[in-house]
């Protein structure tokens, strides 16, 4: 008769003493045993809630204009966003010797230095 066990435990979720009949029992009954596993399960989403509030939303923001910000070497395109100018300005002012650019192969390459002494800064 090794089934026939009595254990006084207390109840996992209650705290209450109980007789146990297995070893394996955790609550005083059945009503226990659902609203702490509910409860358990409620805390686990609030936890991976959280969790999931610390996490980095996105990556920080290297947008193109922060880049050119900071560059000393520009091309066309940059250059003129960067002047809020359009392409084809740059592309006179380069023309009309304005503006000097720099030539890496096919590529026009405008210094930082070229494009603040047409402002004359
Ligand atoms: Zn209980």
């Amino acid at each position: 008769m090794a089934s026939n066990i009595e254990i006084t435990k207390n109840c996992l979720f209650c705290g209450k003493e109980y007789t146990a009949k297995t070893l394996v029992t955790k609550y005083c009954g059945h009503h226990c045993n659902s609203r702490h596993y509910k409860q358990l399960r409620r805390d686990e989403k609030l936890q991976s809630f959280k969790e999931a509030k610390v996490k980095p939303e996105s990556k920080p923001h290297h947008g193109f204009n922060i880049d050119i910000q900071q560059k000393d070497f520009l091309s066309i395109d940059e250059a003129a966003l960067l002047i809020g100018a359009s392409r084809r300005t740059i592309q006179r002012l380069i023309s009309s010797n304005k503006l000097q650019v720099g030539k890496i192969g096919s590529r026009s390459i405008i210094t930082r230095k070229a494009i603040n002494n047409l402002f004359n800064i």
